[in-house]
C-alpha cells in the first residue's frame, strides 16, 4: 500500500503542484486531528409497531463529517466513514445479539475513522441514518455522530426446538442430469456422491422423524435438461421456498486445480440469525466424522444458500480433485460416514437454536 502512495505521489509531483500538495498534506502529521472518544448505545422498540432500532452515539472532539455505505458481499455490512477522526485509545470493537448488529468494528482507514456494522441482514437505504449533532456546552453535550438501524422487517421470525422429528428439510444433491458437475483424475462425478449421500441422509432423518424433501430424487437436472443456471438453482431453492423448510441444506464436492488441495468446507450466506450457526453445526460434525482437513465455515454469496428464505448451507464433503479423497468420495462407507455427520450436525444445529428462544 506504502508504495503505491509514493507511486502516486511522484507522478503527481512530476505532473502538476496541486497534486504535489495534495500528496505532501496527506502525510503529513495531521494538525486538526479529532478524536471520536467515547461510544454509547441504545435498543429502542417502537410501542405500537414493534419497530426496532440500534442507536449509536459518538462523541468527537469537534464538528466532523460522516456518512455511511451498505456493502452486501460477502456478507451485509454498514460502513460509516467518520472524516479526519481517529479512534481514541479506549475505543474498542463492540459485540451484540445479531438481532439488529452483530459486531461493531473502529478503524482507520487514511485521515478517517471506518466503523463497520456487521449486520445479519442487508439494509436498504431507508433502513438506517447517519447524521451529527453539534456541540450543546449548556447541556454539557459534545459534538456527536449518531448511527440508527433499524431492524430489518420483513424477516422471517424463525424459532426452532430441538430435535429432528417433524423438522421439514430440503436436501439438495448438487448438479445431476445433464450437469455432473466436478470429475475427478479416475473419472468419478461429483453428481453421483452428492446423490449417494443425499439419499442416505433422506434414510436417516425419516428415521429420526423429520420430513425430507428432495430437489432430485434421481440423475436429472432439477429445472429440466438445457436450462441456464439460474433457472436451474432457482428450481432447486423454489424447491425450499414454496415447502416452507426449517432448513435448505446443498450438498457438494470440491475441487481445484492443485490435485493436493483437499478437506471439508461448509458455506453460509448470513440472511437469517441462523446460517452461520447452522453452518459451523455442520462443519463441526462433518469433521469429527470424516476426519479430513477443516476448511472451516466460510461466507460465499452462492444462489442456492443466498435465494432461500430459511437458514441454508452448502457443504463440500472433500475434493474430488484430490486422487486420495475422490477415492473416498466413491466408497459407500465414506459416504455412509459423512451422511451420518451432516445428520449429527443438523441434530447439533436444532439443540443449539432451541437455547436462543
Ligand atoms: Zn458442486
Amino acid at each position: 500500500m506504502r508504495k503505491i502512495v509514493l507511486l502516486l505521489m511522484l507522478t503527481l509531483l512530476v505532473t502538476s503542484w496541486t497534486g504535489l500538495y495534495a500528496a505532501s498534506a496527506a502525510i503529513a502529521p495531521r494538525q486538526d486531528g479529532l478524536e471520536l472518544n467515547k461510544v454509547r448505545w441504545a435498543n429502542h422498540t417502537e410501542a405500537i409497531t414493534g419497530a426496532a432500532t440500534l442507536r449509536l452515539v459518538m462523541d468527537v472532539s469537534g464538528p466532523v463529517k460522516a456518512s455511511g455505505v451498505v456493502i452486501d458481499a460477502p456478507t451485509p455490512r454498514l460502513v460509516v466513514t467518520v472524516k479526519g477522526t481517529t479512534p481514541g485509545t479506549d475505543i474498542t470493537d463492540l459485540s451484540f445479539d445479531g438481532k439488529i448488529v452483530e459486531k461493531v468494528s473502529f478503524d482507520v482507514s487514511g485521515k478517517d475513522t471506518t466503523v463497520t456494522f456487521d449486520l445479519p441482514l442487508k439494509v436498504e437505504t431507508g433502513d438506517y441514518k447517519v447524521f451529527t449533532l453539534p456541540s450543546d456546552p449548556k447541556a454539557n453535550r459534545p459534538y456527536r455522530v449518531v448511527v440508527d438501524i433499524n431492524k430489518p422487517l420483513g424477516l422471517p421470525d424463525f424459532s426452532f426446538t430441538a430435535g429432528l422429528k417433524d423438522k421439514v428439510i430440503v436436501i439438495d444433491p448438487g448438479h445431476g442430469g445433464s450437469d455432473p458437475g466436478a470429475i475427478g483424475p479416475a473419472r468419478y462425478q461429483e453428481k453421483t456422491v452428492t446423490l449417494a449421500v443425499a439419499k442416505n441422509v433422506q434414510d436417516l432423518l425419516e428415521e429420526a422423524g423429520a420430513k425430507v424433501i428432495m430437489t432430485r430424487q434421481d440423475d436429472r437436472d432439477v429445472f429440466g435438461p438445457g436450462a441456464t443456471d439460474v433457472e436451474e438453482l432457482n428450481a432447486r431453492s423454489s424447491v425450499g421456498n414454496n415447502r416452507k423448510a426449517d432448513i435448505f441444506l446443498s450438498i457438494h464436492a470440491d475441487s481445484f486445480t492443485n490435485p493436493a488441495a483437499g478437506g471439508t468446507t461448509t458455506y453460509y450466506y448470513q440472511k437469517t440469525l441462523y446460517d452461520s450457526m447452522l453452518a459451523q453445526a455442520l462443519q463441526t460434525s462433518l469433521i469429527e466424522a470424516g476426519d479430513l482437513q477443516d476448511r472451516g465455515a466460510r461466507t460465499a454469496n452462492f444462489y442456492v444458500i443466498k435465494r432461500t428464505q430459511m437458514p441454508a448451507a452448502l457443504v463440500e464433503l472433500a475434493f474430488i480433485s484430490n486422487p486420495k479423497e475422490e477415492k473416498l468420495l466413491s466408497s459407500p462407507g465414506f459416504q455412509q460416514k459423512m451422511s451420518l455427520g451432516i445428520v449429527r450436525g443438523l441434530e447439533r444445529f436444532f439443540d443449539q437454536a432451541a437455547k436462543l428462544n
